[in-house]
């Protein structure tokens, strides 16, 4: 099986499109959160990725947007661009948000968190030291991960030595080891940070045990002109063209 892992999608449609493209074929998606926010198409992209997915977080964003977290948590481009997608939501999409948690086990062996498992909502896990009191916060072998829109791989070794982060290059693979431990980024496909601004995702081989991170170029432009037309705060739409 091909299970394509996505985070942070944040409305931006085209984005979500080319990845899903250029993915190829796959078998299902599971989509860590912040589905919704900053950008301009919240609508399309809840529609495209309820049809895809089957694993749904809800992030930080998508629950500022529905008013279910407060909004001056937010710095003021961000809190006007999650007013400005909660207004457009259709009343069917905002049901289904509604009903996501930020984390969720998958199976026996993954963990799906927005944040990190002990802090699904807010955490931003960047840190060996982080990670490594995280390890101690679930029990599966690998934690999937979004929030901070980069891509990395901490490992915890069998004798419990935590390592990382590594940040995975475009077409770098994985391969998931018995008795390692692992908590995994597949970075941000709508609003890359790592001043790379091509959208971010990760693919999981069953049949091989390895996940492949991946970078793809989109039309940034055409999202920049969405945004412009939806009269989305300025800083938002220049950062997407330096990754930042
Ligand atoms: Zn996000």
């Amino acid at each position: 099986m091909r299970i394509l892992i996505l985070s942070d999608i944040h409305s931006n449609i085209v984005a979500l499109e080319t990845v899903l493209s250029a993915a190829r074929s796959f078998d299902t998606v599971w989509n860590l959160g912040d589905t919704i926010g900053y950008g301009p198409r919240p609508n399309e992209c809840v529609a495209t990725i309820r049809t895809v997915a089957s694993v749904m977080l809800a992030g930080n964003h998508d629950l500022a947007c529905l008013g279910l977290l407060d909004l001056s948590d937010f710095n003021p481009d961000a809190r006007a661009a999650n007013v400005w997608n909660g207004d457009q939501l259709t009343d069917d999409h905002r049901i289904l948000l509604e009903e996501l948690e930020p984390i969720q086990p998958i199976d026996d062996r993954f963990l799906a968190a927005h944040g990190s498992p002990r802090e699904p909502i807010w955490e931003y896990l960047l840190t060996r030291y982080q990670a490594f009191d995280n390890f101690r916060r679930f029990d599966q072998q690998v934690c999937l991960i979004g929030h901070s829109h980069v891509p990395l791989i901490f490992q915890l070794t069998p004798e419990g030595r935590c390592e990382g982060p590594s940040s995975p290059d475009n077409g770098a693979t994985l391969m998931l080891k018995p008795g390692f431990r692992y908590i995994i980024n597949p970075g941000s496909v709508g609003q890359p940070r790592n001043q790379d601004p091509r959208a971010a995702f990760a693919v999981f081989d069953t049949s091989t045990d390895t996940i492949t991170f991946h970078r793809v170029q989109y039309d940034v432009g055409r999202t920049q002109r969405q945004m412009h037309e939806a009269q989305l705060p300025a800083a938002l739409i220049t950062r997407l063209e330096y990754g930042i």
